[in-house]
Parts: C-alpha cells; sequence; structure tokens
C-alpha cells in the first residue's frame, strides 16, 4: 500500500474495519519525504539485525526490510499485527513480535540476540517507558532512531541548568550520546496529532565512562532529583537510606570527588553524577 496521503490510511483501515486508537498513540506517518529520512539518518547495513517499534501500518517497515539482514518488528494491536503477517511479515527475514515492547523485547533479544539499529514513530503515551526501557538495562547498543513528542525529546537532550534537564535527560545521556534531529510538522501524521513531533538519536557513547554500578548509578539519579528544588545535599539525605553509609560519609564523599553538595542535582552534568556514584558504590563497598 501507498502511505503518501490521509486518504491511503483511511482506506487501509477501512479494508480492516479499524479506527486509529488514541491509547496506542496512531499517529501514521504519511510524509514520504520524512520517512526517506528517517530511514536514511538510521542508515542501516546489509548486516544488521534492525528492531521496529510500532510499525502499524508499515510505513517505514518496507524500506527498512530492503535495508537489513532481519527486521524484527514489535506491534501491539492485533488488528495491525495481522495487517502485517498478510503482508511484510511475510519476508523471511521479517519477524513479528505481538504485544508490548516493553513486556516482549527482553524475550526476544535472549531468543535472537541484540539489535544493531532500532528504530520508531513511538506512540506518545509509552515513547518514555519504552526509551526509559532501554536505556536502564543499559541496551543502547547501536543508533536507536525515534519520533517522539518535542517536549520529550527536549528532555532527552536537555543539557544540565536548563529547564527541561531532569532525571530522564541524565538517564538517556549516561547511557548514551543524544542527537536532536529537528522537528516535524504535526501534518507529517494521520491523524493529525495536536503536539509537535521532533526526532531524536540515541546511540552508544563515543567514549564510554565507566559506571560501576549501574543498579546504584540509577537509584542514585532517582535520589538527587527527588525534590527538584533541593539541594543535592537534602536528597542525599532525604532519600539515601539505600546508600547504607553515614551522613557524615556521605557528604565527605561528595566533597571528595569535587561537587559542591550545596548545588542542585539540575546543575550537575551526567559525567559529575556517574563519579558521585562510583565513588559512593565504592566507599560503601
Ligand atoms: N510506524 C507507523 C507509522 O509511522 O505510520 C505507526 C506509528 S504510530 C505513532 C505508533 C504505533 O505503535 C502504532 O502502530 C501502535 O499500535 C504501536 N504501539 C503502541 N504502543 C505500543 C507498545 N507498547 N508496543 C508496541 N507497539 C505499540
Amino acid at each position: 500500500m501507498n502511505h503518501n496521503s490521509p486518504a491511503d490510511i483511511r482506506h487501509a483501515l477501512a479494508d480492516l474495519g479499524a479506527r486509529p486508537k488514541k491509547r496506542w498513540g496512531q499517529n501514521f506517518m504519511v510524509n514520504p519525504r520524512t520517512r526517506d529520512k528517517l530511514v536514511r539518518t538510521l542508515s542501516s547495513r546489509s548486516t544488521d539485525v534492525v528492531w521496529e517499534i510500532g510499525p502499524g501500518l508499515g510505513a517505514l517497515s518496507e524500506a527498512l526490510a530492503e535495508r537489513c539482514k532481519k527486521l524484527v518488528l514489535f506491534e501491539i494491536d492485533a488488528g495491525l499485527v495481522r495487517y502485517l503477517k498478510a503482508g511484510i511479515a511475510k519476508a523471511r527475514h521479517v519477524s513479528l513480535i505481538e504485544g508490548d515492547f516493553v513486556k516482549t523485547w527482553q524475550a526476544t533479544e535472549k531468543k535472537s540476540g541484540r539489535p544493531d539499529r532500532v528504530v520508531g514513530n513511538l506512540p506518545f503515551s509509552s515513547a518514555s517507558a519504552i526509551i526509559g526501557a532501554l536505556a536502564e538495562a543499559n541496551r543502547i547498543s547501536g543508533r536507536c532512531l525515534f519520533t517522539v513528542q518535542k517536549e520529550l525529546a527536549e528532555r532527552i537532550t536537555a543539557a544540565p541548568g536548563t529547564r527541561n534537564y531532569s532525571s530522564f535527560s541524565v538517564l538517556c545521556q549516561v547511557m548514551a550520546d543524544v542527537v536532536a534531529h529537528g522537528e516535524l510538522a504535526p501534518g507529517t501524521f494521520y491523524p493529525v496529532p495536536e503536539v509537535t513531533s521532533a526526532v531524536v538519536e540515541l546511540r552508544p557513547h563515543a567514549k564510554k565512562p565507566r559506571i560501576a554500578d549501574r543498579d546504584f548509578l540509577l537509584a542514585l539519579i532517582r535520589a538527587v532529583f527527588a525534590a527538584r528544588r533541593k539541594t543535592l545535599r537534602n536528597n542525599l539525605l532525604a532519600e539515601g537510606d539505600f546508600i547504607g553509609l553515614s551522613k557524615a560519609e556521605l557528604l565527605d564523599i561528595v566533597e571528595e570527588t569535587g561537587t559542591d553538595p550545596g548545588v542542585r542535582a539540575e546543575e550537575l552534568s551526567p559525567a559529575q553524577i556517574i563519579e558521585i556514584a562510583n565513588a559512593l558504590s565504592s566507599a560503601r563497598a
């Protein structure tokens, strides 16, 4: 089928007896130029395993399938799964995983290995859960390219000390290098969403930081951002029981890393947070 206009999507959905489902963020891509640009930016190679999250009616999938060794599609909507099974997923190198990506990716990875590329025009409501699941598990193993709500892209790429910098920015940036690839007008999609979208990339660090204990680092990120207006000292003292050090030890160790405990977490770079986490986790070992 064509995916080049709202009419193409309306006809395909009408054939399925379906309508776009808001709860699964079904805003289908209808701009071929944007689609081509995404596929070019992903730059998959003929030897790559590519995962696509939320293929929908396959707007991106057909071009992706031509440029990889194996394409794995993750789709939650049973009606769209039936449609994909009868079409693109018939190809020998394309497989289809039905269900919520957040619940299915780990078993898929266990069975068939890590992907070289991950791509998705993500549903607005679960984009942060999807990206967060991959980042928390340290699975930014290759280039990951996502279309998300503009505000989420801004959080992912925000620099320390800026309005959008949050625990989610730190999570993404300690696990990956992040790159903004610009905004997409609402008319890129059908139905036209009420918000603007943006394309964001997460890719393995060019210079990988040493993370002594990932789970400890994740817990520390949550603790230091627990109350945004509080200082690092006050958040650590209020939320730091899990660290297992005395208050005096905690603050001494933070100071030894060269960070003033009187700053707010939103002023700390991802590298500083990693350094504090590494110092604390070696002190408690
Ligand atoms: N890729 C298609 C396109 O660009 O036209 C569809 C994109 S649409 C924004 C999001 C797609 O993700 C829908 O097909 C929706 O059913 C699917 N989806 C929503 N939540 C999902 C989840 N948790 N796991 C897998 N797929 C999901």
